[in-house]
Order: C-alpha cells, then sequence, then structure tokens
C-alpha cells in the first residue's frame, strides 16, 4: 500500500526498459540544446550580418564624406594658392602698393561670385561673365580703382553697377558703409543675396538707375562707378563729399575709355586720368 503510487507512476510512466527511459530524457535534452544553439546560432548569423551591413554602410558614410571633404579641401587649396599668384603676379607685380587693398584682394574669393563653371579661372587676368550679359572687371582695375579711392575704414561709398557683388564685396572689406545701386533686377537680387549670404552686412543694393545715385544716404565720402559713360553723371558728384573721391570709365561706350579720377576741392572738380579700359555701358538716364 505503501508504494502503490510508486508503482502507479511506474506503469504510466515507465517505458520498455529503464535504459530506454533514459535515452529518451538525454535525446530530448539533447534536442533541446541543438534547438537551442540553432536560435543562438541563428540569432549571432543575423547580428554578425547586421554588424557587416552596419560596417559597410558606415564605410559608404566615410567615403561619401570624405571623398568629397578632400576633393573640396584640394580645390579650395588650389583657389587659395590662384589668388596668392595673383595678387603677387597681376597686383603687386604692377602699380598696386596699397597693403590693406592687396591684403582684401588676397582675402576676397572671387570664385565665389561667378559661376561654378569659372570658378578655376576667377583668378586670371582677365574680366569674366556673369549673368544678363554683364562682366566682372579684371583683378587688377578692381585694385587700382579701390586703391585710387584712398578709403579710410568710417567711409561711406556709393558703388554704380553692383553687378556679381564682387567689387562691393572688396570695399565692404575697408569700410564701414556700402551703398550700391544695380539697374538691372536679377542682378541687384542675385548679388543682394549672395553679399547677405558672404555676412556683407554692411552693403545695401538697390535696384534702380545709378546716374542719379543715391540721395537719401549722400553725401559719400566715395564713389566708384563700374560701367561706362559719355560724361560723368551730374547727380553724382553732387553727392560727392567735400575731399572725396570719384572714380569712372569716361568715353565712348563701345571702344574704349578712360578711367577717371576726380577729387571734390573746395567745391571744384579736380580731374585727373589714370589709364584706358573697357567697360560695359551705362544704360537709361545717361544713354539719353
Ligand atoms: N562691379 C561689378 C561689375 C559691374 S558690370 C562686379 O564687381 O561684379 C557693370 C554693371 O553695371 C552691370 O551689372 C550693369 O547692369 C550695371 N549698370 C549699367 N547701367 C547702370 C545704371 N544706369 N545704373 C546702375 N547699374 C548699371
Amino acid at each position: 500500500m505503501g508504494f502503490s503510487h510508486l508503482e502507479k507512476y511506474e506503469k504510466d510512466f515507465k517505458p520498455v526498459s529503464k535504459s530506454t527511459n533514459h535515452r529518451a530524457f538525454y535525446n530530448g535534452l539533447y534536442e533541446d540544446m541543438l534547438m537551442m544553439s540553432t536560435t543562438i546560432t541563428g540569432n549571432t548569423v543575423v547580428t554578425r550580418r547586421y554588424a557587416l551591413r552596419i560596417k559597410t554602410l558606415s564605410l559608404y558614410f566615410l567615403l561619401m564624406v570624405t571623398v568629397p571633404a578632400l576633393h573640396l579641401h584640394a580645390e579650395q587649396d588650389t583657389l587659395k594658392k590662384a589668388r596668392e599668384r595673383m595678387v603677387k603676379n597681376d597686383l603687386k607685380g604692377r602699380d598696386i602698393t596699397d597693403k590693406k587693398v592687396l591684403s582684401v584682394m588676397g582675402k576676397v574669393k572671387r570664385h565665389l561670385f561667378v559661376d561654378k563653371g569659372l570658378q578655376n579661372v576667377a583668378y586670371n587676368d582677365y574680366p569674366l561673365s556673369i549673368e544678363e550679359g554683364q562682366t566682372i572687371s579684371q583683378p587688377y582695375i578692381v585694385a587700382l580703382m579701390t586703391q585710387h579711392l584712398n578709403l579710410k575704414p568710417n567711409d561711406k561709398v556709393l558703388e554704380i553697377g553692383t553687378g556679381s557683388g564682387y567689387q562691393a564685396a572688396v570695399l565692404a572689406e575697408l569700410v564701414d558703409q556700402v551703398y550700391s545701386v544695380e539697374i538691372n533686377k536679377k542682378l541687384a537680387e542675385k548679388s543682394s543675396l549672395k553679399l547677405r549670404e558672404l555676412g556683407y552686412h554692411n552693403v545695401n543694393v538697390k535696384q534702380g538707375d545709378g546716374y542719379l545715385g543715391w540721395p537719401e544716404y549722400s553725401p559719400f565720402d566715395a564713389v566708384i562707378v563700374t560701367c561706362a559713360a559719355k560724361h560723368i553723371p551730374p547727380p553724382l558728384t553732387k553727392q560727392l563729399k567735400e575731399g572725396g573721391r570719384l572714380i569712372m570709365p569716361v568715353g565712348s561706350t563701345f571702344l574704349y575709355q578712360t578711367l577717371t579720377l576726380i577729387t571734390k576741392v573746395k567745391g571744384e572738380l579736380k580731374v585727373e586720368h589714370i589709364s584706358g579700359v573697357r567697360f560695359v555701358p551705362m544704360v537709361g538716364e545717361a544713354e539719353k
């Protein structure tokens, strides 16, 4: 009676022999272990596959970031060298002696003011096409005109013909306030945006006929006109301060002109002829 429950157990669960019982038990255990290891191995494979994928992706990402970055770095380096060469050969090598002007010409990135396709020639010794059939002057002419203005840090300068905004950026590095008038709407908008984007917050661009100057902000310490007319617009000399300077290409608008420097001395205009130049014509009022 005492063992009857055991006997029942053996009767219910005992298979043919004790040894068969053990084998079944170990077989079950083995199968369980096999399943577990498959799961673990399966996970490991998946984890490894993910790890591999992440590694490959990271490598691609690294290449995607570093290759263009290295390329950009090399490009920046080439442009910097070209800019330095321009300052040395085309400016210092000629008659640009003003240290501030030389330093600014070595600093302002002319290539950012021209089309991508022209960036590699941005520091060459010639004018370049910008949009709307207009041109950005040869770096030497930009430096020469700027040098003749004899600028001081507190000066307020008026530019006529903003174009790409490059000359305005050069001026903005040297003086407190630059006011620039551009007759072409598209160019006025584009250059204004570009100058703001590059951090030149001391330049104000307006679309209008520069023949009339910008009376609201006059008088100006200096005026620079980067388009040619047959005569100097009277509103511009009127808006020039006593002792102020104005530089402008004057002469035939389809051939060569004379770079002319005006200094206002006791209300009188002193005229100097600097050199022969070729600029795009001033349109609008100047043509009448
Ligand atoms: N200084 C510019 C280049 C000027 S090209 C630069 O650094 O890029 C000459 C510019 O004068 C052109 O953009 C042209 O549209 C503009 N222009 C012509 N007649 C004008 C006028 N009456 N008033 C203002 N801008 C004028």
